[in-house]
């Protein structure tokens, strides 16, 4: 039997992938990821709860006060100058009860989607690079989680 349908590629397998070495990343803590221009940090359900309960607030109180609706979701208030409500000298105040966005980064899908957007990313954050090795697995654990959450 004859078939002139083309083989379907076979997805990479995790050794295959370009960062199959792992990548490096140690927040520096200057902050930089949590100003500037405004932008989106997204909170979900799960999230919404555990800062509430982290900052000993009733649910709608913490909704009310720090957090903005947008078309899709709810997004953390930011100050005037772009900051994220939550920064404190560039240190996150919550910071152990961050949301999933936070707790995820760098290791976003958009990073890791060739060397060139993760050397980007090493330029713009200080801690790209840098510190500790994650590993092929741990990356792709955040990776699921950040799809779960998000
Ligand atoms: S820009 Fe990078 S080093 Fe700076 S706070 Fe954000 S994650 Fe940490
Ligand atoms: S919640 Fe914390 S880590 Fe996330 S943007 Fe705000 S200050 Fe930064």
């Amino acid at each position: 039997m004859t078939t002139t349908e083309k083989r379907k590629p076979r997805h990479k397998k995790t050794s295959e992938k370009w960062y199959s070495d792992g990548l490096r990343f140690a927040c520096r803590k200057c902050g930089g990821c949590c100003t500037g221009e405004p932008g989106y940090v997204w909170v979900t359900p799960p999230d919404m709860e555990k800062i509430a309960r982290h900052l000993g607030m009733k649910l709608d109180d913490f909704t009310g006060k720090y957090l903005r609706r947008t078309g899709s979701g709810h997004s953390l208030r930011e100050l005037p100058n772009g900051n994220c409500i939550f920064l404190n000298q560039n240190t996150c105040s919550i910071y152990r009860a961050r949301p999933a966005q936070c707790r995820t980064w760098p290791f976003w899908k958009s990073n890791l989607s060739s060397p060139e957007a993760w050397d980007k990313l090493c330029n713009a954050c200080p801690g790209g690079g840098q510190g500790r090795r994650y590993s092929v697995p741990e990356i792709h654990r955040i990776v699921i989680k950040q799809k779960i959450c998000l």
